[in-house]
């Protein structure tokens, strides 16, 4: 045992086979690293480019008050987002309140009566789906209650079933929803090369079909971005990826100009648009944020690889698996039981910075369906790029991990998540 396990065992209160596992995974870990670690460096000196060819600086950061017109830090941080993520615009606020509003104001402010979206990789987010109208009763301004229809292709063998997208997708068509995670669903996340042959397959039937791609979890995990292979406009949330860890709210819609225009009249007002909002001094921290994003998303990928190894190791199923490729930050561990799900969650609590004494417990949460446990000991409330754990209290009562500011502090959750269990 080395001073660092025995300070491991000491402070959590390890198992001497929970360390056992953790020093035989430590010798081959580092190979695992290799590519997020890649991934990010590219990243890095992409977003490093855009701050110095958008001439970013203190200026920036000053805050303004009333309508917020003119407010330089504000403009200069979408253009930022923009060339980033390589799209034609982009709008970075922190009053879309999540990614839930972000994805929202996306769908609302493209669709029309009469209009048909078709959700084409499987089943949305769970809290999308009150928004759309397919869960709750609808009247309460979901899109359904506009009049917008909704259809779903689901997955075929836990892939893309394009030959059903096909069949579903007509001339016509308004827009198509592409999640390019896996959110609480047990498939792989979609890479942007997936996401390329949906468009392309979408765009064959009728090119001006809106190809939307929800991309929470997704941002900076790969080289480049869903707009750049094809989706038309895309959006997240900044407390998760695209905020660092440092933004303490806000969400990013980023994509064509004229889409990112309509969707800024249905935040603000049609006609006001991206040209106001005042920013309360927040520019500062959503340019930090933005700025560390990439290795910080490379933290957490590299704590959700360390989980997948270890569980794997311990006997449990994992998805992703140790070394397949990753496009989100989320680890999934298939537990088969209420208590050892209760017992993850909690692990992962009792080892983060932040209210590490309390005990999360199950809990009927607004706009999921089903019960769900949330661990999260967190700077900023429910952000998930920090380290946090959740799942619904469903069958195979699986946990999804994600997060985890340094790997330093992830791998110490993901220790003590395991012996829990
Ligand atoms: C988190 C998430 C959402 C919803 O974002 P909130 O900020 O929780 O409202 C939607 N889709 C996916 C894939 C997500 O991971």
């Amino acid at each position: 045992m080395t001073e660092y396990t025995a300070m491991l065992k000491e402070a959590y209160g390890l198992r001497d086979e929970v360390i056992s596992l953790y020093e035989k995974i430590s010798e081959t870990i580092k190979e695992d690293f290799i590519e997020t670690e890649e991934i990010a460096e590219y990243n890095q000196l992409k977003v490093l480019k855009a701050f110095s060819d958008n001439k970013v600086s203190t200026a920036h950061f000053i805050s303004s008050n009333g309508y917020g017109y003119d407010d330089m830090g504000r403009e200069t941080l979408d253009k930022v987002y923009a060339q980033v993520f390589g799209c034609e615009d982009a709008m970075v606020r922190h009053n879309i309140v999540s990614g839930t509003h972000a994805l929202s104001l996306c769908m609302f402010g493209i669709l029309r009566p009469g209009d048909t979206v078709i959700a084409v990789s499987g089943k949305p987010y769970d809290t999308l789906e009150e928004a759309i109208g397919i869960r709750g009763n609808g009247n309460k301004g979901s899109l359904k209650d506009f009049g917008v229809n909704y259809k779903q292709v689901d997955l075929k063998d836990g892939g893309i079933d394009y030959e059903g997208i096909k069949n579903t997708v007509t001339k016509g068509t308004k827009m198509v929803m592409i999640q390019k995670s896996k959110g609480y669903d047990w498939r792989p996340s979609l890479t942007n090369a997936d996401i390329e042959k949906i468009c392309k397959t979408v765009k064959e039937i009728d090119p001006n079909i809106i190809c939307m791609v929800d991309n929470c979890y997704g941002e900076f995990t790969e080289k480049t971005e869903p707009v750049q292979h094809g989706a038309d406009i895309m959006a997240g949330s900044l407390i998760k990826n695209a905020g660092g860890g440092i933004a303490q709210t806000g969400g990013y819609i980023a994509g064509r100009e004229d889409l990112v225009e309509l969707i800024s009249y249905k935040l603000n007002s049609v006609g006001l648009g991206k040209e106001c909002g005042a920013t309360l001094g927040l520019n500062r921290e959503f340019f930090l944020g933005f700025f560390m994003a990439p290795h910080i998303v490379c933290q957490a990928i590299k704590t959700a690889i360390f989980a997948a190894r270890i569980f794997s190791e311990a006997g449990y199923e994992v998805n992703p698996l140790p070394g397949e490729k990753r496009t989100d930050i989320i680890q999934a561990v298939k537990l088969n039981s209420p208590e050892k799900l209760i017992g993850f969650c909690q692990g992962v609590q009792a080892a983060s910075p932040v209210d590490s004494y309390a005990a999360p417990m199950p809990y009927a949460m607004p706009g999921y369906a089903d019960e769900v446990i949330m661990a999260a000991g967190a700077f900023t409330q429910g952000a998930s790029i920090e380290i946090s754990a959740d799942g619904p209290l469903r069958e195979p009562y699986t946990a999804y991990l994600q997060g985890g500011l340094t790997f330093e502090s992830g791998k110490v959750a993901v220790l003590k998540a395991l012996n829990n269990i």
